[in-house]
């Protein structure tokens, strides 16, 4: 009789989702054909839809359905590809051709557009009864199939195992000391690894509860952490909206003050944004780093020490290394050293959907993920990540220069909302620092001089950014992340 599901008005027992639950999961259930999963590229097996549902797709609006659908399908075994109801069609379009889904489950009345409606249709009863004896389900079979975000290319499918989520929940069961007692407030999008997997999921697999508050504002965070919930999971772009809005909001520092566990993932939280939430609440939020390909591979642990711009430690059972361009393994932990992050594990998944190029790129002969993301390991061993490979990672003037800690500088600047760091071509250093800047007070711009100096003084001379360009907004997605490829454009 204990909640476990509550959006908006709508609220589920842990009773009642197993029911409903239970209820769905015998229309899908029963004929998953045994090794359908290993390629990705079968075509639907003939019968009923119910019969061939091999991988379904999830319209997953943040709704009680969408959480139902995935407790029905794992219990079913059937694989999930959560669809992110904002995409274009072309989008949706490529996720569909690409993950060969047998049908879609959507909420009743949810409409959906072109390229999704052309699947057959699924409604999901929150209220509906029944019980389901889960077939025997292998643990190394697919639970998921989830998109990455886009962030540095288009979505890659990453097919993700049942054992996969198991680890992951369990060893943040561990690290963050979650019981059946806590109460998670969720303002996250579904279709993602954070808000489904650690959001949904995660609070379930404990016996716990989640409240989600439908769209993210900083009232509902006050309004549900001032009524008991103990947790909340948030993108550092809510936690910057926190930070802006706790100096004129007692109620939400009092909140906020009596929080068990706040956390902070998916991008780096800037450290200003943890500073300044700590000083008005004196709690400090604490990071955890994950991705699509690995789950969760690191956190600070709610028994151990928040350090800004951290993001803590290797969680149980993950294999955590970093290693120089040429694949060598770093063994210092100096704190300055900076290597690509590779890990190992039973989180890690199993590869990307019709990509065997991009899947065999991603791993070492040996079997670690290359996770892309460069990072420096205090010599206590908390991981401080520098910013990725890709995009954040500037070679100016014989040194390599991470873009997350020129952010965080600028960021501390009163002139500054929004700040973005990249690195151009440049014939005398290789490459030229360019500083992004979204102004606090667009009529009052902070000169470029000024903010270069400012750098300098905090970091060092070499850190200087050459060139400052002003921008209205930056270029965002859905999880907030910034979009550094779309900056030269802007
Ligand atoms: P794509 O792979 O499609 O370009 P993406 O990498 O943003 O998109 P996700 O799998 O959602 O897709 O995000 C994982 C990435 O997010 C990580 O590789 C890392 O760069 C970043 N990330 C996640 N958590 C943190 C964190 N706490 N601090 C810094 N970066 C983080
Ligand atoms: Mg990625």
């Amino acid at each position: 009789r204990r909640p476990a599901l509550r959006f908006g008005e709508r609220a589920l027992t842990h009773a009642e989702l197993a029911a409903a639950a239970g209820a769905l999961a015998g229309r899908l259930g029963g004929a998953v054909p045994p090794g359908a999963e290993s390629t990705g590229t079968e075509s639907t097996a003939p019968g009923t839809a119910a019969q061939a549902a091999r991988r379904v797709a999830l319209w997953a609006t943040p709704s009680l359905e969408t959480a139902v659908a995935v407790v029905a399908a794992l219990t079913a075994g059937v694989p999930v590809v959560p669809l992110n109801p904002k995409s274009g069609e072309r989008e949706l379009g490529h996720i569909l051709a690409d993950s060969a889904p047998s049908l879609v489950l959507a909420a009743p009345g949810d409409e959906l557009p072109e390229p999704v409606r052309a699947l057959e249709r699924v409604d999901v009863d929150v209220r509906g009864t029944g019980t389901y004896a889960p077939a025997e389900v292998d643990d190394e079979s697919p639970a998921l199939v989830v998109y990455t975000s886009g962030t540095t290319g288009p979505p890659k499918g990453a097919l993700i195992l049942r054992r996969a989520v198991a680890s992951t929940l369990d060893a943040l069961a561990d690290a963050w000391q979650w019981t059946e007692d806590d109460v998670l407030v969720h303002g996250l999008p579904l279709f993602h690894v954070h808000g489904l997997v650690l959001g949904v999921l995660g609070p379930l697999r404990r016996g716990g509860s989640v409240r989600h508050l439908g769209r993210f504002d900083t009232d509902g965070v006050a309004r549900e952490l001032g009524a008991g919930a103990t947790m909340l999971f948030g993108v550092p772009t809510m936690y910057h909206r926190i930070a802006e809005a706790l100096p004129g909001d007692p109620e939400l520092a009092k909140a906020l003050a009596g929080a068990r566990l706040l956390v902070s993932g998916s991008a780096a939280l800037p450290v200003h944004d943890h500073e300044r939430i700590a000083t008005a609440t004196g709690r400090r939020v604490i990071e955890r780093y994950g991705m699509t390909e690995t789950l969760m591979n690191t956190s600070v642990r709610a028994d151990g020490e928040p350090r800004a711009g951290t993001v803590g430690v290797p969680l149980p059972g993950v294999d955590l290394r970093l290693v120089e361009e040429d694949g060598t393994p770093i063994p210092a932990y100096d704190g300055e050293t900076v290597g690509e992050i590779q890990v190992r594990g039973p989180n890690l998944f199993t590869g990307y959907l019709n990509r065997p190029d991009a899947t065999a790129a991603a791993f070492t002969a040996d079997g670690w993920f290359r996770t892309g993301d460069m990072a420096v390991r205090e010599p206590d061993g908390y991981v401080r990540i520098v910013g990725r490979k890709a995009t954040d990672l500037i070679k100016s003037g014989g040194y390599k220069i991470g873009a997350g800690e020129i952010e965080n500088a600028l960021l501390e600047h009163p002139g500054v909302r929004e700040a973005a760091v990249t690195g151009e071509p440049d014939d005398d250093l290789g490459e030229r620092i360019v500083a992004w800047v979204v102004p606090a007070d667009p009529a009052d711009l902070p000169g470029a001089d000024e903010l270069a100096d400012h750098v300098a003084r905090r970091l060092a001379p070499h850190k200087r950014p050459r060139t400052v360009r002003y921008l209205d907004a930056l270029p965002r997605n859905d999880m907030g992340k910034i979009m550094k490829r779309a900056l030269g454009d802007a």
